[in-house]
């Protein structure tokens, strides 16, 4: 039944709340980022970086009602350029941590689910370790609903230059004289024939037509 680290700080002790419904109490702490908190590959809270978490602690009659806030930065990569990303978020959530003896009180959940908490329940239940409760699964799912998905370093980014890889933003009237590789290889075919004249021209004009198309 001791699964629970009691030296995780994510780990809480409900010992002095008590278990007199109505009885409140809170708890600050901070604490270091587990690994993986967030989208990964996207953006998330670095590891090990400073989250500051504060808890209302509520005894209720089947468990310890849970609500909170946490402040944590985090660190990612614009979708659009690459660049890093640097952002602060501020989440809240509130979950019930139900006694580990409240399904025997008839709350319609079958006695299995006690010895099944690793399984993935499709309705998510928490349940205390004897005074303890894991707060890890719920910042989690906080910090990902409150992640974007596609993260952007302004929201005006102009991404990357399709054709060299330059950002955009930086350089706005950045261009390539050669915008379509086809006009160039045209250009350098005619060169190639050696058909100075009429050739090049063409190959001029069409390049024109197609710079004022894309205008
Ligand atoms: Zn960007
Ligand atoms: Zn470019």
């Amino acid at each position: 039944m001791n699964r629970l680290d009691h030296r995780d700080p994510l780990v809480f002790d409900t010992h002095e709340l008590g278990r007199r419904p109505g009885s409140l109490r809170k708890v600050t702490r901070t604490l270091e980022a587990p690994e993986g908190l967030g989208i990964i590959d996207v953006i998330g809270v670095p590891e090990k970086s400073q989250i500051a978490v504060e808890l209302r602690l509520e005894s209720v009659v089947e468990g310890v009602l849970v609500t909170g806030t946490a402040e944590a930065r985090v660190e990612g990569e614009c979708v659009r350029c690459l660049e890093p990303v640097e952002d602060a978020i501020d989440v809240d959530f509130q979950e019930l941590f139900y006694y580990p003896e409240s399904d025997e009180k008839g709350r319609g959940r079958s006695a299995v689910a006690a010895d099944d908490l690793d399984e993935d329940d499709e309705e998510e239940t928490y349940r205390l370790e004897g005074d303890y409760f894991d707060l890890q699964p719920v910042l989690r799912d906080a910090v990902v609903l409150a992640l974007p998905l596609q993260p952007v370093c302004q929201e005006d980014c102009l991404g990357l230059c399709s054709e060299c890889g330059a950002r955009l933003s930086d350089d706005p009237a950045h261009h390539h004289e050669a915008a379509d590789p086809r006009w160039a290889a045209l250009q350098g075919l005619s060169a190639a024939h050696g058909d100075e004249g009429d050739g090049i021209k063409t190959s001029d004009a069409r390049k024109g037509a197609a710079e004022n198309q894309e205008k």
